[in-house]
């Protein structure tokens, strides 16, 4: 039967061209639902390795999916990210979480031949975690439709297990006021920059109320043009994230009321426009966490088992509240760096950064494997998602 070793290795025997996989990735950094290279690149991966790919899956242009199903058996999804940020290329290392998803989807079909396991397994290309929440989108289409459990790993500074992340909203606020001579005519004036001001003094106000497990944060971005014109427009965005969805729906209202508030104070009219699709609180899973840690210290890697949430966000979340899964984490440094910066998109590409990707790749196939054979394992990772 399979072992982790033989994953393991099996992934490392196409190190050369998964390593050329991901440089290339690296090197074509493109932002949300503008990734036509790399999909493209990995779905000619996948086909030049028999696989038959779904381009523009779910009439998302620069999604795509493939699958190998031998019978009837529970079916493992895999997830790939492979969006880039704008300015700092792939200072998230989605083409890691790309490559790792391509080798750990090889590995388990091997596997699944050699050994006549039923079942099948899903490779889900999703375009657009950084902005835009190519997850939620597809999971509105139907993205999960015949899954039984799904997961992802993603590149970080250490090896640590998914210990869930925040739901997260963003919201652009618009005020709209009357435009005057801020000297000699500033009693026709209705001034909306002054709401947005009110905006952001409320919310810090009501930051003391807040618990530790929530944020808002939010910049101005339109300020009004000159300083002798009273601004008839004014403009901020703000996300909001807490870790409980309950106390999700509590920021937005307040978030709201708020700013209505500071709308009221000003005579200014009120316009929020949802910026982006709502991401959703990660449902951690704790048997394949627990999985994914054993693996990676087996394959050599030093997992620290970590317990505090990741105040950070991704669309992974929505997946995770549909279905059992995790998002965990490999390391691609020996020392603490920032993500989303130019010092982590180096990492991404460096050699250490590929053999802990091919790590966690085979740490997944390998759970992917106990899931479609393991029955106990199943209904252990089952009845936590239940747990809730
Ligand atoms: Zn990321």
């Amino acid at each position: 039967m399979f072992t982790l070793n033989g994953i393991h290795q099996f992934i490392q025997n196409d190190r050369p061209e998964l390593e050329k996989l991901s440089t290339d990735l690296w090197e074509h950094p493109e932002t949300a639902f503008q990734e036509k290279y790399s999909a493209e690149r990995l779905a000619q991966f996948l086909e030049a390795r028999g696989f038959d790919v779904t381009r523009a899956w779910l009439d998302v242009p620069t999604a795509f999916t493939t699958s190998f199903h031998s019978g009837d058996g529970p079916a493992f999804g895999i997830a790939a990210e492979y969006d880039a940020l704008p300015a700092v290329g792939h200072g998230c290392g989605h083409n890691l979480i790309a490559t790792a998803a391509v080798a750990a989807t090889l590995a388990v079909r091997e596997a699944m031949k050699k050994y006549g396991i039923p079942g099948t397994v899903r490779l889900l290309g999703t375009p657009a975690e950084e902005d835009g929440g190519g997850k939620v989108v597809l999971l509105e289409r139907g993205a999960l439709e015949g899954l039984d459990a799904v997961m992802m790993v993603h590149p970080t500074w250490r090896t640590v297990p998914d210990t869930g992340t925040s739901a997260l909203r963003k919201y652009n606020v618009i005020f709209h006021g009357r435009e005057a001579h801020a000297a000699g005519s500033l009693d026709l004036a209705i001034n909306a920059l002054d709401a947005v001001m009110l905006l952001y003094a409320g919310i810090n106000a009501f930051r003391q109320q807040m618990p530790s497990f929530c944020r808002i944060h939010g910049i101005v971005d339109d300020g009004g043009n000159v300083p002798n014109v009273i601004p008839g427009r004014a403009s901020c965005c703000f996300y909001l994230r807490s870790t409980s969805e309950e106390w999700m729906e509590k920021l937005d209202a307040r978030f709201r009321a708020i700013a209505e508030g500071a709308a009221m104070m000003t005579g200014a009219k009120l316009e929020i426009v949802q910026s982006s699709k709502p991401y959703r609180s990660r449902k951690v899973n704790a048997p394949m966490n627990g999985q994914y840690l054993k693996n990676m210290a087996e394959l050599g890697d030093h997992p620290v088992p970590l317990t505090a949430v990741n105040m950070g966000s991704s669309d992974f979340g929505n997946f995770s509240q549909e279905l059992p899964g995790v998002h965990c984490y490999f390391a691609i440094t020996d020392h603490r760096i920032a993500g989303h910066s130019a010092e982590f998109a180096e990492a991404a590409r460096s050699s250490f950064g590929m053999e802990n990707a091919l790590r966690a790749a085979a740490a997944m196939a390998h759970i992917a494997l106990k899931f479609l054979t393991d029955e106990k394992f199943r209904a252990e990772v089952e009845a936590d998602f239940r747990r809730g």
